[in-house]
């Protein structure tokens, strides 16, 4: 059984076909990449994978039954999502950010316990953002505060990670460190997919990639077989060189 599948996705905005047919699925302990160029679909698709959006047609499955007809308890349980932008209207501390993440195993009211503040610390310190607890989130810049909204993410405690561009924002040491706390979790045994518009993050860190182009699966397989001149010639529109890694043995491509 899948921790996700998507069966025969549709989805419009309004009257325009964003996603086309798309069927796919996140197998159990996956590390999936989402790749394709801006506007292909995939923050849509992540969406949709994670219950925010609902399909025009087709079916989401987590663990087996239907997304949809799971309360949202249920669900937070079992996905956290991070998108690529978080905005906060109210200026929380990044402490009770990361709280937030516990919610979902909380009734109305009822005061945090000593297992909620183990998963915040451990938590804020996965994510490095423990010498920030007691600053107002909207003083963070986007790095710091994208660090925040992933550990909030830890403090669920899911089985199933979905991450928008998770380093888009961060330099290169807090992609290494993400990255590799990604690949850690993973192997503790969460079900992980993200979305990348980096290539050679996603050729480094991912089991499988999953290329998205104008709402369609243009291809899908390990970025061995994937990441080719043919396929950037294709869906990008340009002509790179393509190497491999010398320790990773993945392709990496270079303008
Ligand atoms: P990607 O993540 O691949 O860059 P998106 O899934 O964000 O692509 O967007 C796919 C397409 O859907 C784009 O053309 C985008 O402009 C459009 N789109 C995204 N969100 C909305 C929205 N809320 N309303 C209308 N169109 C949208």
């Amino acid at each position: 059984m899948n921790a996700l599948e998507a069966r025969s996705i549709q989805f419009y905005y309004d009257k325009t076909q964003i996603i086309d047919n798309i069927s796919m699925s996140l197998s159990r302990g996956e590390f999936l990449g989402i790749i394709g160029p801006n506007g292909a679909g995939k923050s849509t698709m992540l969406r949709l994978l994670c219950g925010i959006l609902r399909p025009k047609q087709g079916e989401i499955q987590l663990f087996g039954k239907n997304l949809h007809e799971q309360s949202q308890r249920t669900i937070a349980q079992n996905i956290a999502f991070v998108p690529q932008e978080t905005h906060f209207a109210l200026n929380f501390s990044v402490e009770d950010v990361v709280l937030m993440g516990r919610y979902p195993y909380k009734r109305p009211f009822q005061p945090e316990d000593q297992k909620d503040h183990t998963a915040v610390e451990h938590a804020m310190n996965a994510a490095n953002v423990e010498q920030f607890r007691n600053r107002p989130i909207n003083s963070l810049s986007s790095g710091e505060r994208q660090r925040v909204v992933i550990a909030r993410a830890l403090a669920q405690a899911p089985r199933i990670l979905l991450l928008d561009e998770p380093t888009s924002h961060l330099d290169l040491h807090h992609q290494h460190t993400i990255m590799e706390l990604l690949e850690r979790l993973n192997n503790e045994g969460i079900s992980i997919a993200v979305v990348h518009h980096d290539l050679n993050l996603a050729s480094l860190y991912c089991k499988n990639l999953i290329l998205i182009h104008a709402g369609k699966i243009y291809a899908e397989g390990k970025p061995a077989g994937l990441l080719n001149k043919k396929m950037v010639r294709e869906v990008y529109g340009i002509e790179v060189t393509i190497v491999s890694h010398p320790e990773k043995n993945v392709p990496q491509i270079f303008l």
